[in-house]
């Protein structure tokens, strides 16, 4: 029951209770040697029998303080202890009144009788209070537990003990002394039965006076037994009650000097269930062995004691079970939880990267079977430094989960957000196409911008967000098998988003060559294309000059129909040089008129080959007028401003770009500087100055290179 290194820790620090710990066991030597000159003086007794009163009477007095100085719990058991203490004390009272006023003993049963047994009835409840645990259904099952241990010591003491010894025919005197070790067992089980409810750490006070109803409880069958074999000289046993005196002082001066707040319930490391099963088993073998030997057939009494013990012990196995089930319910809720936790971003409470990229994989194999198609939008705040920098880092965390939940609100229940990275989410959309995945960025950047995010303090900041789409299957240019390959497409129709502006959402496909994503651009004129790139440089010049007019026009912010004319007229604006000789294209020397008129007649073939041949007249006045200039000085119509399409004002930039940077044969190679300042030169009178500023925008932040960066095949 005790806990030695509570109560150690607490003697070797406290004074008071070194002293007091001194004067009771000097007490007890100097009462054994007072038992002692009693024996040799035989009869006389009093001089054991009054000074046998004072620790009693201390113990009363300290118990008394102790129940004033005490808070709580504590406070109640020590009231009681207290009202234990004082019906121990008159009994005793009592019993000397007997002996030595009346001078002639007290009867076989007295009221000191009353009183002695009073007090154990109040203790028990006291080391319920005291020591005992706060769990309920622990408590129900230490109690149970308790009582099998009762009735299994009970009656193994019984048979082993007591019944050998009992006279004939009984007298009340001799149930009164066998109530007395039945207490002892009573009191005894309780601290086993509050043990067993595992409560271990226990305040010093509490461990002494377990202690100490531990030593009166076996001094009580040690007496009983003596009783009972008819041993008269029973003295000795006045040494264990006076052991309980001094434990029950020791114990109010121990709650005296620390009234602790009451005793921390702790799991109990060693699993004590068995001991009440084994006890009670091995109490009922023996009944039912002893009742076998004694007199055949089970008795009544046998039965009922039989069935009680197995009463006790399926309802303790009850309350194990539901113990055990309550267990395994939490267990299983914290596992869920844990595996929740795995998959969820802390933050943000959506998903987390690993688990997205989990789901990549599955949804696009689903995909696959399925033969839909699969998109991702990836999502990056703009500019959320400037957020961190202005209201600290916290307020920014608040803004990320807003925003997570901004853009779960704005998808369908089968869709996936995730933290992809510190400011960056992804979205998996199954079953969307491009268009559907646009239409979804679309109002998630809205959802994202409209309305300014709360940062506590009454504070709030405005976001934008860009937004890269990307999209997989049957019928984009990306095929299901390579999911991986998605966030990469997605990644870079991101970071177009941002350099065009932020605040917008870019699919992937928009990126990707005209080639391959527009099937009305004619196979033959592509060829032709690539026929006529291979004649006047090295480079391909036609490609190049398809996307660079490409960015510009995303830059510029043209619809997506406008966008596609765009790439598809850079690839196909030259086809007409097929009507120019090899001689006129290759010649070094500067050309002579009718040189110079048949290499002008190429804007206008190319417009006729792609009407005729291409079945494309949409793109025809687009080719025709790409070498037109934006001051009217151009050819073959020699338009101005707005009335050349802004298409042919593009293509007229990146064509101009494409040839500075190639070595051609009546000049070599401009240097990416020289043709900058071409360009520049050129703003407002050869070229659109919108279209001009733009494209050296994208110069300027390396969108366009120099033509030999397009001989690596780009993500784009
Ligand atoms: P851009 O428009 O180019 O995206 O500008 P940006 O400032 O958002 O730049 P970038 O995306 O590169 O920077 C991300 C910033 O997000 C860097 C870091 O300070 C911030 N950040 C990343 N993770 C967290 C986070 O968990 N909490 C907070 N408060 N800030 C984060
Ligand atoms: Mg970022
Ligand atoms: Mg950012």
């Amino acid at each position: 029951m005790s806990d030695s290194t509570s109560l150690g820790s607490f003697l070797r620090r406290d004074r008071a209770m070194r002293w007091a710990t001194g004067v009771g066991v000097g007490w007890l030597v100097v009462f054994v040697v007072l038992l002692v000159i009693a024996q040799v003086a035989h009869p006389s007794t009093a001089l054991v029998d009054l000074p046998y009163l004072v620790p009693i009477v201390v113990a009363v007095g300290l118990s008394i303080t102790a129940a004033v100085v005490t808070r709580g719990r504590t406070r109640i058991a020590w009231t009681l202890l207290a009202t234990s203490n004082a019906l121990w004390l008159v009994g005793e009272v009592v019993w000397v009144y007997y002996t030595y006023v009346l001078g002639r003993g007290p009867p076989a049963v007295s009221s000191a009788d009353f009183f002695y047994l009073s007090s154990y009835v109040v203790a028990i409840p006291a080391i319920l209070v005291g020591i005992g645990s706060t769990g309920h259904l622990r408590h129900i099952r230490g109690l149970l537990d308790a009582g099998l241990l009762a009735l299994g010591l009970g009656t193994i003491g019984w048979q082993v003990a007591i019944s050998p010894s009992l006279p004939e025919a009984p007298r009340l005197a001799d149930f009164v002394a066998f109530a007395y070790p039945l207490f002892g067992v009573a009191i005894v089980t309780t601290l086993a039965a509050v043990g067993l409810a595992g409560r271990h750490r226990l305040p010093a006070w509490a461990a002494l006076v377990g202690a100490g109803f531990a030593v009166a409880g076996i001094t009580d069958a040690m007496y009983a037994y003596s009783i009972a074999a008819q041993n008269t000289d029973s003295n000795w046993t006045n040494i264990g009650w006076q052991i309980e005196a001094v434990l029950f002082g020791l114990a109010a001066v121990a709650a005296i000097r620390r009234p602790e707040p009451e005793a921390r319930e702790r799991p109990r490391s060693r699993d004590l269930t068995a001991v009440p099963l084994v006890i009670a088993g091995l109490a009922a073998t023996g009944l039912i062995l002893a009742d076998r030997l004694d007199e055949g057939p089970l008795t009544g009494s046998t039965l009922a004691i039989l069935l009680a013990l197995f009463a006790g012990l399926l309802a303790r196995q009850l309350l194990i079970i539901r113990d055990r089930t309550r267990l395994a319910t939490q267990l299983r809720a914290a596992l869920r939880e844990q595996e929740r936790l795995a998959i969820t971003d802390g933050l943000t409470g959506v998903y987390n990267r690993r688990f997205f990229q989990e789901m990549l994989r599955i949804e696009a194999e689903r995909a696959e079977r399925a033969e839909t198609p699969l998109s991702l939008i990836l999502i990056d705040l703009d500019e959320f430094k400037k957020v961190n920098d202005g209201y600290g880092h916290p307020a920014g965390d608040v803004v990320l989960a807003q925003i997570a939940a901004r853009i779960r609100g704005g998808l369908r229940s089968t869709d996936v957000v995730a933290r992809y990275g510190g400011e960056e989410f992804v979205c998996l959309l199954p079953g969307a196409g491009e268009e559907v995945a646009v239409e979804i960025g679309e109002q998630i950047r809205q959802a994202i911008g409209r309305d300014a995010v709360a940062i506590g303090g009454g504070r709030s900041v405005c976001l934008t967000s860009s937004l890269g789409v990307a999209t997989a299957g049957t019928r984009a240019a990306r095929p299901l098998s390579e999911p991986e390959g998605l966030v990469n497409d997605a990644d870079a129709a991101l970071y177009r988003a941002k350099a065009n502006g932020r605040n917008q959402v870019i699919a992937a496909g928009m990126l990707v060559d005209p080639i391959d994503t527009d099937p009305d651009l004619p196979p033959g004129l592509v060829w032709l294309a690539d026929q006529i790139d291979a004649k006047i440089s090295v480079h391909e010049h036609s490609t190049a000059v398809s996307r660079w007019s490409l960015l510009v026009g995303e830059r510029l912010g043209v619809d997506v129909a406008t966008l596609r004319r765009i790439g598809a007229a850079g690839r196909l604006h030259d086809v007409g040089k097929l009507s120019v000789a090899d001689a006129v294209l290759r010649k070094a020397l500067p050309l002579t008129a009718a040189e110079w008129a048949q290499l002008r007649r190429h804007p206008a073939e190319s417009a006729r080959l792609l009407t005729e041949l291409g079945q494309r007249p949409d793109l025809a006045a687009v080719v025709a007028a790409h070498h037109e200039r934006f001051d009217g000085s151009g050819y073959p119509l020699g338009l101005a401003g707005a009335e050349i399409p802004i298409e042919a004002r593009i293509v007229a930039v990146a064509d101009a770009w494409a040839a500075m940077l190639a070595d051609r044969p009546y000049a070599v190679a401009r240097t990416v500087a020289a043709a900058r300042e071409q360009i520049e030169l050129g703003r407002g009178s050869q070229f659109d100055p919108a279209v001009a500023d733009a494209f050296l925008a994208l110069v300027d932040e390396g969108l366009v290179g120099d033509l030999a960066a397009l001989a690596v095949p780009s993500p784009m």
